[in-house]
């Protein structure tokens, strides 16, 4: 079907929500790595996990399904906000003076301003059926926090936040948010953990980080027989509910009539990118198509362009498995740019593995130029992008010039993961000229590495 030349949207019907979630593990060409036990190095069964997460999940982080259904008590609340709009950047592709058509998939309607809650509900709904009374969890720049107590509220859940002590100051109103919802937040590291404590008695003035905040929230679900733990990223129960996103993309991609020949997306853990691209990456590897699958980073947490592929912990004091993935050592502690949903030192091992077999490539962006790209998408498709989907505005911009340059024709879809209502305060430093570009040293990273675990 061919659109025409004014045609902008294009939106499915309530109905075609996608019923199933996919699940890229068959598809790909070696199984993955075993997660292995912090203490003994031994690869963990379902029963290691059952401390922090309901069986349902657990199965589903295992899982060689090539699909899973998805419970209709999760579909009636996707339907809050899904499916998802797609649009062709008209206005973009003008200002650009390109031959190439941009397309955004945009997840920043869903009540949480980002595609975070595609997990949250779900992960709401199988700990609600499994008898949880709370779930913990930790936040970067908000996002996450936000989506899990929202989706905590709908199924009557208490929720505890660990919030990175950096974003609790700079973000004030995701905390007026997040208890909003309910739900009860504290700046990490913070005094009701002994991992927050230890912190904080080595370094009183820490900023905090991802990695402290994933140790406090595990610790504390480890330590209480009626909490799970709940995680906004990395496992691949997270990049297989946000699936839905890529799902839908390809049959907007068909309304279009067009394939795209790049689709980006920004990684942080990884989940927005497994989200839009794992099931274009299925027809990849399923259909030989030819499809550049890019995955945005920022300079300053370059974990995909210059960390290491090895085993590594998912927090900093050493609470969680062990999982292979390209990383930045756990101990490292992010500069704080504004793009506080990309600081974290490692990424899925999915995604990381998708890499390592050349499926995907990663690009790192400095923050000048992530914003640079922000304002122009704002001032040309209306839409003011969180920061960390302006990572991937920044190659989809890239990508644009490069086909203008080439003279060459190129669909380009890529995923907006988000809006910025919540981040003004950077686009204000932004403005005032105080934000500046960091390439994280590599002398830095080299010393971050020497921490990795040893693995037999
Ligand atoms: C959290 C977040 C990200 C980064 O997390 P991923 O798991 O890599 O997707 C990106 N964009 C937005 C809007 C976010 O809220």
């Amino acid at each position: 079907m061919a659109q025409s030349d004014k045609q902008t949207k294009f939106i499915l019907d309530e109905n075609e929500i996608p019923t199933h979630w996919y699940n890229i593990v068959p598809d790909l060409p070696a199984p993955p790595a075993p997660v292995l036990h912090p203490g003994t190095g031994q690869p963990i069964g379902p029963a290691d996990l059952a401390p922090l997460f309901p069986m349902a999940l657990i199965m589903q982080e295992v899982s060689s399904e090539k699909t899973i259904e998805i419970p209709d008590e999760v579909r009636d609340i996707y339907r809050l906000w899904r499916p998802s709009p797609i649009f062709r950047a008209r206005r973009l592709e003008k200002a650009l003076d390109t031959p190439a058509h941009i397309y955004y998939k945009y997840e920043g309607g869903s009540p949480a301003g980002s595609h975070k809650p595609n997990t949250a509900v779900a992960q709401a709904y199988y700990n609600k059926a499994d008898g949880t009374k709370r779930l913990t969890t930790e936040t970067g720049a908000g996002q996450w926090g936000s989506a899990l107590s929202f989706a905590c509220a709908l199924f009557g859940l208490e929720c505890t936040v660990y919030m990175v002590k950096a974003s609790y100051y700079q973000k004030p109103y995701r905390k007026s948010m997040i208890e909003a919802y309910g739900a009860t937040i504290y700046a990490s590291p913070s005094t009701q953990t002994q991992s927050g404590r230890k912190v904080l008695a080595e370094s009183p003035d820490t900023p905090g980080s991802l990695g402290i905040a994933i140790s406090e929230a595990v610790e504390d679900a480890a330590t209480h027989d009626d909490a799970h733990y709940s995680l906004g990223s990395v496992l691949n129960h997270v990049m297989l509910h946000q699936t839905v996103i890529g799902q839908e993309a390809l049959k907007q991609m068909e309304k279009a009539g067009e394939y795209p020949d790049v689709v980006i997306a920004c990684v942080g853990g990884g989940s927005n990118f497994a989200g839009l691209t794992f099931p274009f990456v299925g027809e990849k590897l399923r259909q030989g198509k030819k499809t550049r699958i890019v995955a945005a980073e920022p300079t300053a947490c370059p974990t995909l362009t210059k960390g290491v592929y090895a085993y590594d912990l998912g927090d900093t004091v050493g609470l969680t498995p062990l999982v292979k993935m390209y990383t930045l050592g756990h101990t490292f502690i992010p500069p704080a740019i504004h793009a506080g949903g990309l600081r974290y030192h490692g990424d899925s091992p999915l995604v990381c593995q998708l890499l390592d077999h050349g499926l995907i490539e990663a690009v790192a962006h400095p923050q000048l130029r992530v914003f640079e790209a922000a304002v122009q998408f704002a001032r040309t498709e209306g839409i003011l992008p969180a920061p960390e989907a302006a990572h991937a505005i920044r190659s989809a911009i890239d990508e644009a010039l490069a086909a203008k340059a080439a003279g060459e024709k190129k669909v380009i879809l890529f995923n907006l993961s988000g809006h910025g209502h919540f981040d003004m305060g950077a686009y204000d430093a932004y403005f005032a000229g105080k934000l500046e570009d960091f390439d994280y040293p590599d002398e830095a990273i080299a010393e971050a590495l020497t921490h990795l675990p040893k693995v037999g």
